[in-house]
């Protein structure tokens, strides 16, 4: 059972040697073995690499390791399929990349590596991280461990249901739109997206890159706050990373969040959002009161225009980042009569319907004629939502908020209408576009209080959403940890 363990409990484990990172690592390959022909959390894992790894780390904690310096030793994580680790495959879910292997490691991969983690395992998610829910991969669609029938939700959804299902004890994923805190949210784990800046994305394959950070999926508060710490820091090898020093995140988590000041975004409470998921809200916004927090109203007025921001700003980064895929550089080449033509059937067989519907909403907004009326104005507009956030700011220390408008929704419910797909990440988005941090963890579950007969619905996780000031990570980590250890929820297991 050391699959469902969290980082701390099975690094204290480890530390007393009363379990190997053999064992560990073996307990997690069982239970992928055991459950993930239906969750399909793994596109790919390589059982030998992984205990071979685990064996190195049982020889230095022998010979007597330091697992302060070393936080990680013998955890077993696993990657989305975007993050590159040398001499593992690399294909963000899609065609295009063909056998594609990465040269090199990316930053959180050399640090998680240094601080003695064991990696495995290529996570699914949207192509090119470019959806909610994972259909939009090339290869499988992930279900939610909480009802195979339904979404994990996405673009990082292996990443969500792989700790959900407890085939890793963490894992990493890549929040553009939400695509750490959505999933995180719909499976019923603890979802970090850091500041912008926080975390550097080398290695990491560019989405849209003034939105992109990377963030850890993890089965409670204290494991996000120590994984954060790990994956955190400057790199000149990423232009925006920003030289802050890193905290010890998991000092912040003490319990006491007395006299804290917390938002409530009037424009997040409205229309579309389930009932049973404002219930939970509300219950626990009453709850962090009982904490002694304060909770005031506030307003961040351009939130309406958050996913029409998005949607013209992310596609037009996009369609610069993807041009790299051209059949020359990295991928699997279908051949054409000349150059031009060899791009368009490259590009055509490799990319799949949604990628392809992005990089042309990109290129449109970005072409002359149309770049006034759609990208400069949305920058524009985005300064705006910036602006309404460091405002809120001055009068509360974080913004509480719902993740998800409603629980996970079922396979192929949403595919075909791209703008229902959009709309679920109504609540995500605003962090992005503000470069904000964002922490989604458990509050609660739909149908909870169902007795399960055939008709009843699923019990379904809910997501709390905290959003916090520019590096206020600790903050956030510091509320999160405060309700959770005073709620039930994230000891539910979902299988
Ligand atoms: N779902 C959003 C999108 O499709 C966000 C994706 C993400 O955060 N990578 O763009």
């Amino acid at each position: 059972m050391l699959h469902r363990l969290t980082i701390h409990e099975l690094t204290s484990l480890l530390a007393r040697r009363e379990v190997s990172a053999r064992e560990a690592m073996q307990s997690c390959l069982d239970q992928v073995a055991r459950v993930d022909g239906d969750i399909r959390a793994f596109i790919s894992h390589n059982p030998a690499d992984a205990l071979a790894q685990a064996d190195a780390v049982d020889k230095l904690i022998s010979s007597g390791a330091d697992f302060a310096r070393q936080p990680l030793l013998g955890v077993p994580i696993a990657l989305k399929d975007v993050l590159a680790v040398k001499d593992h495959p690399l294909n963000c879910c899609s065609k295009i990349l063909g056998n594609f292997t990465s040269p090199y490691d990316a930053a959180v991969v050399e640090k998680l590596k240094a601080a003695g983690a064991v990696i495995f395992g290529r996570l699914n998610m949207d192509e090119f991280a470019m959806g909610s829910s994972t259909e939009n991969s090339a290869f499988q669609t992930t279900r939610n461990p909480w009802d195979i029938t339904r979404i994990p939700g996405g673009s990082s959804g292996g990443s969500a249901a792989a700790v959900a299902a407890d085939e890793c004890i963490a894992s990493l994923g890549s929040d553009t739109g939400g695509s750490i805190r959505q999933p995180a949210a719909l499976c019923g784990c603890v979802g970090m997206k850091p500041t912008y800046g926080r975390v550097s994305r080398y290695g990491l394959v560019a989405f849209a890159s003034s939105l992109d950070q990377i963030g850890p999926f993890t089965k409670d508060v204290r494991d996000a706050a120590s994984l954060l710490e790990v994956i955190s820091g400057h790199d000149r090898r990423d232009a925006t990373s920003i030289p802050q020093p890193v905290p010890a995140y998991t000092k912040a988590l003490t319990g006491d969040i007395k006299g804290l000041r917390l938002g409530l975004p009037k424009e997040y409470m409205v229309g579309g959002l389930d009932p049973q998921v404002k219930a939970a809200v509300d219950a626990a916004v009453k709850h962090l009161q009982s904490l002694g927090a304060s909770v005031q109203e506030i307003s961040l007025p351009h939130t309406d225009y958050d996913v029409a921001v998005y949607y013209i700003i992310a596609t037009a980064e996009a369609s610069a980042n993807l041009a790299r895929f051209d059949g020359v550089r990295y991928c699997a080449r279908v051949d054409g009569a000349d150059p031009l033509a060899m791009y368009g059937s490259t590009r055509g067989a490799g990319f799949g319907a949604e990628v392809k519907r992005r990089i042309i909403l990109g290129t449109y907004v970005l072409s002359s004629g149309y770049y006034d009326a759609y990208y400069l104005r949305a920058q524009k507009v985005r300064t705006l939502i910036r602006q309404d956030f460091l405002k809120a700011f001055e009068q509360v220390d974080a913004i509480v908020t719902p993740t998800t408008p409603t629980p996970a929704f079922k396979a192929g419910e949403k595919s075909g209408d791209p703008l229902q797909m959009y709309l679920s990440d109504i609540f995500t988005i605003g962090c992005n576009l503000a470069g904000i941090p964002g922490l989604s963890l458990p509050c609660g579950f739909s149908n909870a209080s169902q007795l399960s007969t055939q008709n009843s619905q699923p019990r379904l996780p809910i997501g709390l959403q905290f959003l916090g000031k520019p590096f206020g990570e600790e903050t956030l980590l510091r509320l999160a940890h405060a309700y959770e250890q005073s709620t039930p929820w994230h000891k539910e297991r979902a299988l």
